[in-house]
């Protein structure tokens, strides 16, 4: 592309960020004068039922930083509030932008929303750019050697590894371009486009703990670069702090991927590499959902497993919800999920599967239910690890391996340390009973429920449920 446009517009998405950035470096490589924007998109707000929903307030803070960044590099960010599909072809025809820049967002309903913006600029004569940026790999970048996209992850890992090089890890080198932010000097238009407070968009503030904005990121990740060569023994206790926390961060890119990739390819050692590998998931389930759409329509990735007639018993999913089955790791993880919005990937796939195989409820309502409540929440990610807890996905794990909700207690928080942290009524328990507390010989009823499945029995039923549909 080597037109050269007066005026163009950066739109911020799910890429808070001013550095390393795809669209923002081509934009201000290929324009006289950029003008960014967020908009506050009520198509996406008005969906949002919990009106603390922590992923709001993360945002707004992440806009505030990344608009006094942008400030202090001599720009500025213009903030909206309404219905993107609206607002961007408004704001671009007010501006008289010649083309919009965006990085590609792969949610089908991102999708959808940016043909239609890309369909109203084109009637305007604006052009609409979109860049690879919050993947390394996209679509069709990694196929088999037939041509086929991949479903399991091992081999797609290989592929990947073996196409990785410095290019695709290269930043964009914004700074290079950067006296052609349009200046923010426009009084009118940025008090007309100006940061509205939480309360206005219907929103309160929540006691978020986790950091935010590019200072955040940068926070985390340096704390994380000390611990990255433990990570592989430490990543799977809930107690200690073992993992990067960064995964809200890449939700809304206020880090680029490409600097987590390079310092994860670059550092020797197992923690670096078993960190490399989680990452690559990231992608992989971003490029299963390139292919398979249909997964945002509720489709089992495996179609065999689309219908599987689970009982669904409301009072059993209320008692997962509240964390109040009994079983105390189960319990522990959906109260850190209710009280924090983030839940450890071993807490991920221990809940999921009692959920689904223990209480024998549709994958789908657990699923929806990590969507309201994730702070991190992706669709790819998290479609991904519902589908291969219930063993309905692509690379998922076989439907007749089951975790024992105690034995993966006993492994994973041997001293129930975490347990104690968010079910402080079994703080009285040695270690040995704080896993399977009925089994104690305490009377604790008053205070925390009897289990409120067999996992034995209904292990068994979850056999015999799964087999059916085979
Ligand atoms: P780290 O261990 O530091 O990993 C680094 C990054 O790698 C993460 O931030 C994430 O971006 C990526 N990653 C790690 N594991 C996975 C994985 N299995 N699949 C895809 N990406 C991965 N992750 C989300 O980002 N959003 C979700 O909505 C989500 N829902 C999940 C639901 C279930 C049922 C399961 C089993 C997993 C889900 N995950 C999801 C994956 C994983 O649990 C989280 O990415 C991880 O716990 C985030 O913590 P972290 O940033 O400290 O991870």
């Amino acid at each position: 592309m080597t037109d050269i446009y007066n005026t163009s517009l950066v739109w911020f998405r799910r890429d808070l960020r001013d550095t390393d950035h795809a669209a923002l470096y081509h934009a201000l490589k290929h324009s006289h004068a950029v003008y960014c924007v967020f908009i506050f998109d009520t198509e996406i707000l008005d969906q949002l039922t919990d009106k603390s929903d922590r992923r709001v307030e993360f945002i707004w803070q992440s806009v505030g930083e990344l608009k006094a960044s942008l400030q202090a590099k001599g720009g500025n960010l213009l903030i909206g509030h309404g219905k993107a599909t609206d607002e961007i072809p408004k704001l671009a025809a007010q501006l008289n932008i010649q083309a919009v820049y965006c990085n590609r967002d792969y949610e089908p309903s991102a999708i959808a929303r940016d043909a239609v913006v890309a369909a109203s600029l084109k009637k305007t004569g604006a052009a609409f750019h979109q860049y690879k940026d919050q993947v390394i790999f996209e679509q069709d970048e990694i196929l088999t050697q037939a041509g086929k996209p991949y479903s399991v992850f091992t081999p797609y890992k290989n592929a990947y590894l073996n196409t990785l090089n410095d290019f695709y890890l290269k930043a964009y080198p914004v700074e290079a371009y950067i006296q052609n932010l349009a200046p923010s000097t426009e009084d009118n238009l940025y008090h007309e486009w100006n940061l509205p407070s939480l309360e206005h968009m219907g929103f309160n503030a929540t006691q978020l703990k986790l950091p935010t904005g590019m200072s955040g990121a940068y926070t985390l990740f340096d704390d994380f670069k000390t611990r990255i060569e433990h990570y592989q023994e430490a990543r799977n206790f809930p107690a200690i702090k073992g993992p990067s926390y960064l995964s809200t961060h890449l939700r809304f890119g206020t880090i680029s991927t490409r600097a987590l990739m390079r310092t994860a390819w670059q550092t020797a050692g197992e923690g670096a590499q078993t960190w490399l590998s989680e990452l690559i998931w990231r992608d992989f389930y971003f490029q299963i959902l390139h292919h398979r759409p249909d997964l945002a329509e509720g489709r089992a990735y495996k179609l065999e497993y689309d219908a599987l007639s689970f009982p669904n018993d409301t009072q059993l999913f209320t008692a997962w919800c509240n964390g109040q089955t009994g079983y105390p790791l189960v319990d522990a993880a959906m109260r850190q999920l209710n009280q924090t919005g983030y839940m450890h990937n071993r807490l991920r796939m221990v809940s999921a599967s009692f959920l689904v195989k223990d209480l024998l409820i549709d994958w789908r309502w657990g699923e929806r239910y990590f969507a309201e409540k994730l702070i991190d929440f992706d669709f790819a990610a998290n479609n991904g690890g519902w589908q291969w807890a219930a063993s309905t996905g692509c690379d998922a794990q076989p439907y007749f391996r089951i975790f024992n909700p105690i034995t993966q207690s006993e492994k994973f928080d041997p001293k129930g340390n975490f347990i104690r942290k968010y079910v402080p009524e079994l703080n009285e328990l040695d270690n040995k009973h704080i896993h399977a507390p009925w089994l104690s010989g305490k009377a604790l009823l008053a205070r925390y429920p009897e289990p409120v499945v067999t996992h034995a029995l209904q292990r068994k039923l979850a056999l015999e449920l799964y087999s059916k549909k085979l």
